[in-house]
């Protein structure tokens, strides 16, 4: 990388892209696989979603948009987050990117540079640790523990931050571990934030939709003392099975709106139209495709759940949120990437490993029950007689 930009040294990668390949090469060689590893619904977009989508592409959408997103569908948000989340935000502040990955890359180019200090948690969506690096920030992790059912504690997090840091990542529900953070840690880290006005607040609440248990999932839009220094990143991928069109939005401070839309012209233009329409049906339209995946992931989560926990050696909490679990397998006397790499080569099983999230994933691997029940039985029954043959 001798020609290259010093940063690109910098920026690291999602490893379930690598393993989906690993997966996807061997299964060309005619192996069986069955792939726990990627994290995305494995249900279709609903029908009227594409539907809206063909409508819009035959009545000739097809030039550029605005930059921060169609009006109707930036008004279709607010009215979402009123339904789900109970608050009332300004359609002005909503803008549109390609997938919810861009507003945290955005995020980190408005506040990511050299000397700057910049909270994640770990372990955690790897592109965070990533992009931060990217942009020249120094990485601070914030540990997340089993024991405390994977959600931050309040008081740790306060105590790393100093006179350079200048956001803090928070996730819930969370990749990888399926962890939710309880109000009351919500609650205390919001009220000490106010000794730290200096400080802004990336919320990633891609998995909002996704709780069991009767656990609600807390945004932290909740909190009116924050609005002025919060970011939130939401999309569509998750909740409508629409990772690949690419749809995700963000809810920016205000003054904020315009850096982050002059990146947008930067960098993308706009998101293509069609699919800005696709974004308008699915959020104005029928919820019981999404609401019917919800369930088909609750369902799984108890049969993924109670099969590891049958497993020589292995431990798993049962996760509130998100479609991943995230068991312990410290006691199969594995590291978490030897665990990763011979089940794919030995089982035939795709997932991936904790430290693909960070440091603090060591001893934990990542199943992604976003697949059917049959599949997460075949794969639990290939494992266990993975871990019997040791
Ligand atoms: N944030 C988290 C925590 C995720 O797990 C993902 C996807 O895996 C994203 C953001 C990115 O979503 P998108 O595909 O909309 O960019």
């Amino acid at each position: 990388e001798g020609a290259l930009a010093a940063r690109m040294g910098r920026l690291g990668t999602e490893s379930a892209f690598e393993v989906l390949a690993r997966a996807n090469a061997l299964a060309a060689q005619g192996r069986d696989i069955i792939n726990l590893g990627i994290g995305q619904p494995d249900f279709p977009t609903p029908p009227h979603i594409v539907e809206a989508a063909v409508r819009a592409l035959r009545d000739g959408q097809h030039g550029y948009s605005p930059a921060n997103g169609l009006p109707a569908l930036r008004e279709a948000v607010a009215a979402d987050v009123r339904t789900y989340r109970g608050v009332e935000i300004d359609p002005g502040r909503v803008v549109i990117v390609p997938g919810g990955k861009v507003t945290m890359a955005f995020a980190m180019l408005l506040f990511g540079e050299a000397g700057a200090e910049i909270l994640y948690p770990n372990p955690g969506f790897p592109i965070y640790e990533s992009m931060i690096r990217f942009s020249g920030a120094t990485p601070v992790p914030i540990p997340l523990y089993e024991a405390s059912g994977f959600s931050f504690d309040a008081d740790e997090v306060l105590s790393k931050i100093t006179d350079r840091t200048r956001l803090i990542i928070l996730n819930s529900p969370a990749n990888p571990t399926g962890g939710v953070v309880p109000r009351a840690e919500f609650d205390n880290l919001v009220a000490g934030l106010e000794r730290f006005p200096h400080v802004h607040v990336m919320s990633d609440e891609i998995y909002s939709r996704m709780t069991y248990d009767g656990e609600r999932h807390v945004s932290l839009l909740d909190y009116e003392s924050l609005r002025e220094r919060l970011i939130v990143l939401d999309g569509w991928s998750k909740t409508y099975a629409m990772t690949g069109w690419r749809l995700g939005w963000g809810y920016w401070p205000a003054a904020l709106v315009e850096p982050v839309t002059r990146l947008c012209i930067n960098v993308h233009s706009c998101v293509n139209a069609p699919t800005q329409f696709a974004g308008i049906a699915a959020l104005k339209g029928p919820q019981d495709a999404a609401e019917a995946m919800v369930a088909a992931f609750d369902e799984r989560r108890a049969v993924i759940v109670d099969g590891l926990n049958r497993l020589p050696g292995v431990r798993c909490a049962r996760p509130k949120g998100a479609f991943y679990a995230f068991p312990n397998i410290a006691g199969t006397g594995l590291d978490a990437r030897t665990m990763q790499d011979r089940l794919l080569a030995e089982a035939g099983v795709a997932v991936i490993a904790g430290t693909s999230f960070g440091a603090h994933g060591e001893g934990f691997v990542r199943f992604s029950y976003a697949n059917s029940i049959a599949n997460i039985e075949a794969a639990l029954g290939r494992v266990g007689d993975f871990l019997g043959s040791l």
